[in-house]
């Protein structure tokens, strides 16, 4: 599988996690249903110019500009950045995580492939990819987006530079290099840098092969980015380069797409520490992993602070289930089938990697759990005992959730607990209203609730 990883100019936002759980659900899933997954995730640290255009400025370059420092700085600065949002996320790390700049080679000797096929040309030190020839030949150029040339031509805009071109729609494979621009390397053409699109097709060649299975991304890259992936293999390798193409839905704020480039974007460092205007209070990662679960890839998300809450509440009636698991009565009977949820589950994730549908067994499974604690439904032995290694399989490993509550302390917690509510019971039992009210103002206080039943007093946080 490959996927485009960032272009590494700026913080992570909520954008950039979409795809980081998206892709990372996939390569969990895969491998639990027992495939051995070569996960590739580039990091674009060259050719990314403004507007995602043959012209303009590198984005790494105008940011290494505005900070006064050296490109490949930006580069490694937001890359670590990016990969300790994702850490915290809980998204596994790709196998392979290929730079850009550390391809040159790849890149340019699959332009001269493409050259020598008769499909790209050199003007002016720069080379085209000609998308008129190759549509006249194939008529394939939009197969991915369904555009047609003259949409495409409606959608160009009129830029310096484009003279070169033989027309405006046609992109760049490789830019010669103003004098003032820093990241340039030698080629047969100039002195210069590939071209975006160039990128993937060779990052994704030498390491999966002419063609493979799986090739994701940001619905944002279907056109011109992932059509142009497409035409350069077909060009340089006689073939159509992937089997499967999956793409994210995007993140809105106020219905509108979140992204640096529209400056709408909230970082997940502001997040998870609840440090910009329009968030009410900080999400944990998981809160937001869950937030970003709870709707199927393809369809959009919108950003707000009650949605957020209610994944939040969400998340920890779910956890609280898994914790309570435990402390569950057996009985010879059971009213729950493990194996019949297990089954749903399997439909829900074979159906398009259907996460709010797997989350939603799960929920009903946490309703029965709650059932079961205050003896309304019963479980016996052996369903018992499949029920913490279900959850550890679908909460933990495939949907990637951690406890973020229950730390290394969880067993003197609960202990604490124990003795507080012994006392709380003690004064109770001497009729000191008091004393037993003040115990629970003051728990309350610090977002632990008592609740009092028939066999005593328990605890949860609010
Ligand atoms: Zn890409």
């Amino acid at each position: 599988m490959y996927v485009c990883g960032p272009t590494v100019y700026g913080e992570a936002h909520l954008g950039h996690a979409r795809p980081g759980i998206t892709f990372d659900i996939v390569f969990r899933y895969l491998q639990a249903i027992g495939y051995k997954v070569r996960y590739v995730r580039n990091i674009t640290d060259v050719g990314h110019l403004e507007n995602d255009a043959d012209e303009g400025e590198d984005k790494i370059g105008k940011q290494a500009r505005l900070e006064e420092v050296e490109p490949m700085e930006i580069a490694t600065y937001y890359t670590d950045s990016y990969l300790r949002s994702m850490d915290a996320l809980n998204v596994l790390r790709p196998s392979i995580q290929p730079l850009a700049s550390g391809h040159i080679i790849e890149q340019i000797e699959i332009i001269k492939k493409i050259i020598d096929s008769g499909y790209a040309y050199e003007s002016n030190g720069s080379v085209y990819f000609d998308i008129l020839k190759y549509n006249e030949d194939t008529n394939e150029y939009g197969v991915l987006s369904n555009r047609t040339l003259e949409d495409m031509v409606e959608n160009t805009r009129v830029l310096d530079g484009q003279d070169e071109k033989k027309n405006t729609y046609d992109f760049a494979l490789w830019k010669k290099s103003s004098p003032e621009h820093i990241m340039k390397w030698p080629s047969p053409w100039s002195l210069g840098y590939p071209g975006w699109h160039i990128e993937c097709t060779a990052m994704g060649s030498k390491y999966l092969g002419e063609k493979f299975d799986i090739h994701g991304g940001g619905l944002d890259l279907l056109f011109p980015h992932h059509e142009s992936e497409i035409a350069q293999a077909k060009c340089a390798f006689g073939d159509s380069p992937v089997n499967y193409w999956m793409h994210n839905n995007m993140i809105t704020v106020d219905g509108q797409k979140m992204g640096k480039s529209l400056n709408n974007f909230i970082t997940l460092s502001e997040f998870f520490t609840g440090n910009h205007e329009k968030l009410e209070k900080a999400y944990s990662p998981m809160t937001i992993r869950f937030f970003i679960l709870q709707a199927h890839y393809r369809s959009t998300v919108d950003f707000s602070n009650p949605a957020l809450i209610a994944a939040e509440r969400g998340l920890r009636r779910l956890l609280e289930a898994y914790r309570n698991i435990s402390k569950l009565k057996i009985s010879n009977s059971s009213s729950v089938d493990i194996d019949s949820i297990e089954k749903k589950c399997y439909e829900a994730m074979n159906d398009d990697f259907n996460t709010p549908i797997l989350i939603s067994h799960l929920f009903e499974l946490a309703t029965t759990i709650n059932k079961i604690m205050d003896g309304s439904e019963q479980i016996d032995k052996v369903e018992h005992e499949k029920l913490k290694p279900f959850f550890d399989k679908w909460l933990v490993d495939i949907l990637g959730i951690k406890d973020e509550e229950s730390s290394n302390m969880q067993p003197q917690v609960e202990g604490m607990m124990d003795i507080i509510l012994d006392m709380r019971k003690d004064a109770r039992d001497n009729k000191d209203w008091a004393k037993s009210d003040e115990i629970r103002d003051k728990l309350s206080e610090i977002g632990i609730s008592i609740k009092d039943g028939k066999e005593g007093a328990s605890w949860s946080l609010d």
